[in-house]
């Protein structure tokens, strides 16, 4: 008996690039002190008053089967969220809640491909993209944001990926490069979508994290409504990644066929965690704010220490709780270094490599961990690529 060709594809490719986080987790089960700095998970846990409003919610019997597309309260504040940052009038029948953005990532694309599509995402990548494509049937086709442009595609490379494909799938503020998308970017995207009608799907998760320039949704440009599903997550603007609450935001029709979707693949999200959403959303960015500082902090404290230093190329990020660094000077791969970063100062990060061929040569730091600690983590990763960097 023989499994599908879609679940087979769903983790190809990817199971080795895993292996510094997966190593990096026994040593801290067996006892041994590592700085994780590996997966996107905040070091602070969920508000306690939205565990509060969570545990009323499902006190008060919310905890039974629930309307399929969301509960109508949490529709329309994410509307009214979407409208209110981006100008374009949204209401709640083009919203639907998803389990976290992952899953509105999968809807998108069982919604827009048919078997063997060509569906293009930015690389570098978050991991799961290239799974999540092969998984919904398409053919994935990466479109290189190199580091010499920013980590942002160009228009030759638009030009070069885009076509005979049927939708683009890209990711600003974006994880793993920092790179939030100036609208320079935006409207290269948006004239290819409409010259190859492109559906876009845009992963806005980080939308929260800030530090340089503007975040705006290509949703905003000209005549891009009918082709853009926004992918939007309370899990890291909120630190609510195990709530697993997200949306889709999209055109009327599209989101009443997506409807039909998350009926057969999850049956709707429980009450009492969209309840437990619609009280973080009503906190305002006050909370969003305070979610997204200790990144803020995080990353003056790496870009200080990176400028005195010669061995690490960076890249400020411009959003998001990710750096990437260039570690090319030591004479390793990313997958080479970051090993050699766990057995030898105990750090643990991300190889470039997981996050698609564009990213090969650099490592991604996640800064999830508090400010001392992240900073001894830094100082130990600049110890190691200097010792190697020196010796060639
Ligand atoms: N998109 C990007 C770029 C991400 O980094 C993540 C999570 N790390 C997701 C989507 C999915 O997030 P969630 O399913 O928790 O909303």
């Amino acid at each position: 008996m023989q499994l599908s060709g879609k679940i087979l594809s769903a983790g190809k490719g990817n199971s080795e690039a895993w292996e510094p986080y997966y190593r990096a987790r026994k040593m801290v089960e067996d006892g041994e002190d590592v700085i994780e700095l590996t997966v996107g998970d905040h070091d602070i846990k969920t508000a306690p008053d939205i565990i509060n409003a969570m545990f009323e919610s499902a006190r008060d019997g919310k905890t039974g089967y629930t309307i399929i597309p969301g509960i109508e309260p949490l529709r329309k504040a994410v509307a009214a969220r979407v409208e209110k940052n981006s100008g374009v009038e949204t209401d709640f029948k083009n919203v639907v809640i998803t389990s976290g953005g992952q899953a509105a990532l999968l809807a998108s694309h069982l919604a827009v491909l048919n078997p063997g599509d060509r569906a293009i995402a930015t690389d570098p990548f978050y991991p799961t993209y290239p799974g999540t494509i092969r998984a919904a049937g398409g053919e994935f086709t990466p479109l290189p944001a190199r580091a010499r442009n920013s980590f942002l595609p160009v228009r030759e490379d638009i030009e070069a990926a885009v076509p005979g494909a049927k939708s683009l799938l890209f990711n600003s503020p974006n994880n793993p490069t920092g790179a939030v998308y100036p609208a320079e970017t935006l409207g290269l995207i948006a004239e290819a979508a409409c010259r190859h009608d492109l559906w876009l799907i845009s992963d806005e998760v980080y939308e929260t994290q800030i530090w340089q320039g503007h975040h705006s949704s290509i949703r905003e440009l000209d005549g891009m409504q009918e082709r853009t599903l926004v992918i939007g997550s309370m899990s890291k603007s909120h630190a609510m990644t195990g709530s697993r609450v997200g949306w889709i935001v999209g055109p009327h029709d599209v989101m009443a066929s997506i409807e039909d979707l998350v009926t057969v693949a999850t049956f709707g999200v429980p009450e009492f965690i969209q309840e437990a959403a619609i009280f973080a959303l009503e906190q305002g960015t006050e909370l969003e704010e305070q979610v997204a500082a200790p990144f803020r902090s995080r990353r003056e404290i790496a870009l200080r220490i990176l400028r005195e230093q010669q061995a690490v190329g960076y890249f400020p990020p411009s959003g998001a709780m990710y750096l990437m660094l260039n570690i090319r000077a030591t004479g390793l791969s990313g997958m080479q270094f970051a090993n050699k970063l766990i057995d030898e100062e105990k750090v643990a990060v991300m190889p470039g490599e997981s996050f698609g061929a564009a990213a090969a040569g650099h490592i991604r730091i996640a800064m999830t961990v508090e400010d001392a600690r992240f900073e001894d983590a830094l100082g130990r990763l600049v110890r190691l690529a200097n010792g190697l960097a020196s010796k060639r």
